[in-house]
């Protein structure tokens, strides 16, 4: 970090609440469930989709990862009371206690998936850190046979095994999210180049779609959008078969370019009281505000 960056993380513990407010609410859509309501509406007027995130801070015993259950029980519960069109929520399995309890983390994963199930939605499995990919990705095997196509996972272009990955799950009708992935890892096991993550994501898309899954496509990256919309022109895909996913507060304009040309859109959509310890410990590790909420979003502290 430099030495600037330093003395702004330090500072970061003393800056009022609402500026912090200010620089997540971009990204994050409020505190409580309504404001990720009143955004998805929002995002649907104009055309697209969500899918809702409840932030969470690394858990510390399995009544929290259980009662991180309820709260996207009750969730999924909301989103059809609602009346959404699509009922569709992305789950970090560290919040539901992979770290701590395998066994009972499937199980909350399982109750998830089958309020999903019944109300007709959809449970997308985040992909964290390496450490946890063989995990993550035993769990979205272990839940297929029971939920089916109301179940999928994230893979990364930036990690070497990803192919195999993709590989490996593709021999059953499969469900990925498909993106750079955020977690820094070392060369080992990642690639650290910008453009050889941007092409294996190609070779993995086009991967994916030569096997039948359905795919969304998560990027802001205009060269990978292009890159997808060649693949999809080629394989002569219906608009069923994949959609696009974005963020939050990212990139809105290219997100209303693949609307309005009769792309699926979907918009990830954060939102909980822990939106301020969150945006603070992220400040405080990479001041350089640009990238920070993302982090908030996807890194567990
Ligand atoms: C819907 C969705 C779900 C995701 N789920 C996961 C997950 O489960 N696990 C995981 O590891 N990662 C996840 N990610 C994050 C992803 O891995 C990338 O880190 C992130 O999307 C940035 O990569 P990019 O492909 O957009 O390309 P980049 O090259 O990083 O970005 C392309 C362009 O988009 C714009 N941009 C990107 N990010 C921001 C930002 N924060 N603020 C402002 N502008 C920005 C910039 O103009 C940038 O030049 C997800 C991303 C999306 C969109």
């Amino acid at each position: 970090m430099r030495m600037l960056d330093r003395a702004v993380a330090l500072t970061i513990p003393a800056v009022p609440k609402p500026i912090v407010g200010y620089f997540s609410k971009r990204y994050i859509a409020g505190p409580a469930v309504g404001d990720a309501f009143r955004v998805a509406r929002a995002l649907e007027s104009e055309g697209a989709c969500a899918t809702f995130d409840i932030l969470g801070e690394n858990i510390r015993s399995l009544d929290e990862a259980r009662e991180n259950t309820g709260a996207y029980v009750e969730l999924i519960r909301g989103i059809a009371a609602e009346g959404f069109a699509s009922i569709n929520v992305s789950v970090k399995l560290t919040a539901l206690g992979l770290l701590l309890d395998r066994p009972e983390c499937l199980e909350n994963a399982r109750r998830i998936a089958g309020a999903a199930r019944d109300a007709g939605g959809f449970l997308r499995v985040d992909m964290e850190d390496s450490p946890c990919t063989d995990a993550t990705l035993e769990v979205y095997r272990a839940l297929r046979p029971a939920f089916g196509k109301h179940v999928g996972v994230v893979v990364q272009s930036r990690l070497r095994r990803t192919i195999e990955d993709v590989e490996a799950l593709t021999g059953e009708p499969a469900n990925f999210r498909l993106c750079k992935g955020i977690y820094l890892e070392p060369r080992p096991i990642a690639y650290t180049d910008p453009e050889i993550i941007r092409r294996n994501f190609t070779l993995l898309l086009e991967r994916m779609l030569e096997r039948g899954a359905y795919v969304g496509i998560a990027t802001h990256d205009e060269i990978l959008v292009w890159d997808a919309l060649r693949l999809v022109r080629r394989f002569g895909l219906s608009r069923d078969r994949y959609e696009f996913q974005m963020l939050l507060g990212v990139e809105d304009e290219l997100r209303r370019i693949l609307l309005s040309a009769g792309h699926r859109v979907r918009v990830y959509v954060p939102f909980g009281e822990q939106w301020y310890a969150y945006s603070v410990r992220r400040l405080r590790e990479n001041p350089q505000i640009a990238g920070y909420a993302l982090q908030a979003i996807f890194k567990r502290g």
